[in-house]
């Protein structure tokens, strides 16, 4: 296990379901939109944030937002590596010069920065994690993005991993092309997200996550809360919420736009099995698949590998499918 702890934190976190109490924000977000709120604060105290957008050409990137108007570049999930470029640094001379920061990302990020705040534990830098379940490589979106555009004979305007159109747990890809033509797929129906669903191409540390464990990181953990209780269920979005350290519950008490229920810990990971468990199966074609892409392209693989499951495959797949329901359905008896 990597040390990827902070020297204070609580004895037990405390977690929660929970919800911005702004639609727009919540419906823009990709679980119950968190992030926004705790930058809000951060904003509001003169602080800077740290977060990732796309920029022109779709890369990931993380920068740094000091408006509110520009939360919106940071907000929403975007599954392909992040260019961090000179963030860590740029964080860390900020909070030198007494300004509070909010550093989000991955888990991974958050143990990067976490060796600059632990020998300087003066500085006020609060942590913010996803829960990961692993980057896709850059280059493979790269192929699919130009195979799209292709097809469209466009450039791509606009790009969403996280369109709630049909609601939150039936999220899928938007792309807004400059010919204004448009594309929604739910996300078992979208060649890239079928490729990261079936774990066929995430980076091969992914496989084995050594950040994927209790305790967490970071001073707050956030994720999508697959799990959500009935009774809270909305499809505008929940998310999942896990206070680490004591600086992750002083930043928290400070924000109010947002309805919070308290839930078990066991409650969130029985759907978000990367919050304690960093072990993920690779597929044996794994090697075949970069084979083929290298030789004919993203539309061969697309035809071979990124083809949602048919009724055969489905039904082949069935057992381990009966098996997984039913060992979250004996958990859930001792929650
Ligand atoms: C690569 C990836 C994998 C994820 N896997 C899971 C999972 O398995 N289970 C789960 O419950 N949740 C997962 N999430 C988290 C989930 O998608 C939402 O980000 C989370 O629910 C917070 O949503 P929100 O509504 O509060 O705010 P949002 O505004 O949607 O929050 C977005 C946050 O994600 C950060 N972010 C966006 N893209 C990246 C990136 N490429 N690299 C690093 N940070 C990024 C932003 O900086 C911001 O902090 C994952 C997120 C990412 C980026
Ligand atoms: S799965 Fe682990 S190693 Fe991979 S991006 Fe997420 S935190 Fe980093």
């Amino acid at each position: 296990m990597i040390e990827t702890q902070l020297n204070e934190r609580l004895d037990s976190p405390i977690s929660f379901a929970e919800w911005s109490k702004d639609d727009f924000t919540r419906i823009n977000s990709s679980s119950g939109g968190v992030f926004t709120e705790l930058s809000k604060i951060i904003i509001e105290e003169g602080g800077v944030v740290f977060g990732v957008t796309f920029d022109n050409s779709f890369k990931a990137r993380h920068i740094s937002i000091e408006n509110e108007e520009d939360i919106a570049l940071i907000r929403g999930s975007k599954y392909v590596q992040s260019h961090i470029d000179d963030a860590y640094k740029k964080a860390v001379s900020i909070a030198f010069q007494g300004r509070p920061v909010l550093f989000s990302g991955t888990p991974c990020h958050i143990s990067a920065i976490n060796l600059f705040i632990r020998s300087n534990p003066e500085i006020e830098i609060y942590t913010c994690e996803v829960i990961c379940h692993g980057i896709p490589s850059e280059s493979i979106f790269r192929s699919y993005l130009d195979y799209f555009s292709q097809l469209k004979n466009s450039k791509i305007r606009e790009y969403s991993f996280r369109d709630k159109t049909l609601g939150w747990k039936k999220s899928g890809i938007k792309i807004i092309f400059n010919n204004g033509e448009e594309y929604f797929r739910r996300w078992l129906k979208d060649p890239f997200m079928i490729g990261f669903l079936r774990d066929i191409y995430l980076r091969p540390i992914c496989y084995a996550c050594p950040f994927a464990h209790l305790p967490r990181g970071a001073d707050i953990t956030i994720g999508d809360f697959w799990g959500v209780p009935k009774e809270l269920d909305d499809p505008r979005g929940v998310s999942a919420v896990i206070i680490n350290t004591p600086k992750g519950e002083k930043l928290f008490e400070k924000v109010s736009n947002v309805e919070k229920v308290k839930v078990s810990l066991n409650q969130i990971s029985l759907y978000n099995p990367r919050l304690v468990n960093g072990h993920l199966e690779s597929v044996p074609y794994r090697k075949d698949f970069y084979k083929l892409l290298e030789s004919n392209g993203f539309e061969a693989v697309m035809e071979k590998y990124l083809k949602p499951y048919t009724w055969f495959q489905k039904l082949r797949l069935a057992p381990k499918y009966v098996y997984r329901v039913m060992l979250r359905y004996i958990r859930r008896l001792f929650l």
